[in-house]
């Protein structure tokens, strides 16, 4: 062989271990669309349920299981190794402000969410019995809270803890619930609109200067929104810190576009220190159409990007009327840039619906 053939040999053996590497750079680079769902966990259940459970889960083609153990980290402990053992990836899933039955919180009545009327949450609730907010800004309420979260993010193998209820009460109800209550919903209304404690009021006049009780319309007071949605934002991104020491990510469950959120419960996640969101667009809460899905993926998609934040879709199973009208949404969730789509909850699914996931997921690799 002379030299300008061993040459030629080489270069197409150098080119083709390139094209091969470039080739498998690509492959496992390339994101994986993601499906998940939210479940709850029950302590009597035995470990032999939740792994037929979890195989159900993994056979309908799920990958991550957001559970709720009713921040019982013990429980989490017990439930970890079965989901990872199925293959699954497994979120703590923690009702973040709104704390029902809180042993702990109970004992302090004054760490609960004071309307404008000057009811307290502790035992006056809005909308239903269930509904015990915290308040966000009074520095006991939060610690509690924020130590809750680190001990749900020592368990080990967990992706992340994924905050839910992290905001007030809602201010507006969502437009489809409003007859389920028979509220009309026009204007911020007293008894919905959240914190007036003294803490909140102290602490808003140390930095303001004005009471927000003295207020004519607290409604178009800006710095008082501006003062509870950065009380949220405070709670995320302590709460972001302490699950990165444990090598966890943060994660949350939140409204469905910031804008929206901003308005109806004072959540303006675009601006908060987290690794991923899962806003949950339930089109039929709002009266909307399946695209509306895509539209408000779109929305949040766009306003984190820049952030690197994960947009998962969550989307709501009762409204569907097929498994080809909840495939249509995970497409739309899909084309307008979400990582997955999230279903509520795991329980709803039906075989319908697990072979269409199914099919769709093979259609995707
Ligand atoms: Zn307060």
């Amino acid at each position: 062989m002379n030299l300008h053939k061993l040459l030629f040999i080489t270069l197409i053996l150098v080119f083709f271990s390139c094209k091969k590497t470039e080739k498998q750079k690509i492959n496992i680079e390339k994101p994986k669309f993601e499906f998940g769902v939210w479940t709850t966990a029950d302590k009597d259940k035995s470990n032999a349920n939740y792994a037929l459970e979890f195989e159900k889960y993994k056979n309908a083609g799920i990958d991550e299981v957001l559970i709720n153990t009713i921040t019982d980290p013990l429980l989490l402990k017990r439930i970890v190794p079965i989901a990872k053992e199925k293959g699954l990836k497994i979120h703590a899933w923690i009702m973040t402000m709104k704390r029902p039955d809180d042993s702990i919180a109970l004992s302090h009545p004054e760490w609960y969410a004071v309307n404008k009327e000057g009811k307290s949450c502790f035992d006056t609730r809005p909308y239903v019995d269930y509904y015990q907010w915290l308040c966000p800004t009074r520095k006991a309420s939060r610690n509690h809270v924020l130590g809750l979260v680190e001990e749900l993010a020592k368990v080990d193998g967990i992706e992340s803890v994924h905050l839910d209820y992290i905001r007030f009460s809602d201010i507006f109800l969502p437009i489809g619930l409003l007859p389920k209550y028979n509220l009309e919903q026009e204007t911020e209304l007293p008894e919905f609109d959240f914190c007036y404690c003294d803490t909140c009021i102290n602490e808003f006049e140390k930095v303001h200067h004005k009471n927000p009780l003295n207020m004519k319309n607290t409604s178009i007071d800006m710095e008082w929104k501006q003062f509870r949605l950065n009380a949220v934002k405070r709670v995320v991104d302590e709460a972001y810190q302490i699950v990165h020491k444990y090598n966890k990510k943060l994660t949350a469950a939140v409204f469905p576009y910031p804008e929206m959120a901003d308005h109806m419960v004072r959540q303006r996640w675009d601006k908060w220190d987290i690794d991923e969101v899962y806003p949950m667009i339930y089109h039929g809460f709002y009266n909307e159409e399946i695209d509306w899905i895509g539209f408000a993926t779109k929305q949040g998609v766009q306003d984190v990007k820049h952030k690197n934040i994960g947009v998962n879709t969550g989307v709501y199973l009762p409204p569907f009327k097929s498994a080809n009208e909840l495939k249509t949404a995970i497409l739309l969730a899909k084309d307008n840039g979400a990582k997955g789509v999230t279903f509520y909850d795991g329980n709803a699914l039906t075989e319908d619906h697990m072979k269409m996931i199914r099919n769709v997921k093979k259609s995707l690799e």
